[in-house]
């Protein structure tokens, strides 16, 4: 199993911060959600909010959410094609990807004041 490039909290459910039970696949679909697992594309999630919950509460099923969840997915995927060009050394390339993640949301949730990963 890969390791999600999204958030390092992998217990934690993304969408309510509730202890997670599976994995949200950004990318889902057909040929989506193998590539998605490749790339590390997915988020911790709890039952309720993944496809258990109410429809408004819930990622799947629910269509404004599942597009918003491809649309991140994507992001993601070209932030990191980005980052991953810029450096050859695999090693070196996870560990400054790692540290440029972690800069990135301190300084995203101090703009911000909270952090939505
Ligand atoms: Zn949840
Ligand atoms: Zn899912």
């Amino acid at each position: 199993m890969s390791k999600s490039t999204v958030t390092e909290y992998s217990e934690i459910c993304s969408f309510c911060g509730r202890q997670a039970e599976g994995e949200h696949h950004l990318i889902f679909g057909t040929a989506g959600r193998e590539l998605s697992e490749k790339d590390g594309l997915k988020i911790p999630i709890c039952n309720n909010c993944h496809n258990m919950g109410d429809k408004l509460n819930r990622v799947h099923d629910n269509p404004m959410a599942e597009k918003l969840s491809k649309m991140l997915g994507q992001a993601i995927w070209e932030r990191d094609w980005i980052l991953k060009d810029a450096v050859h050394d695999e090693d070196e390339e996870k560990e400054i990807q790692k540290l440029e993640s972690r800069i990135a949301r301190k300084e995203f949730r101090k703009r911000y004041g909270k952090s939505y990963l």
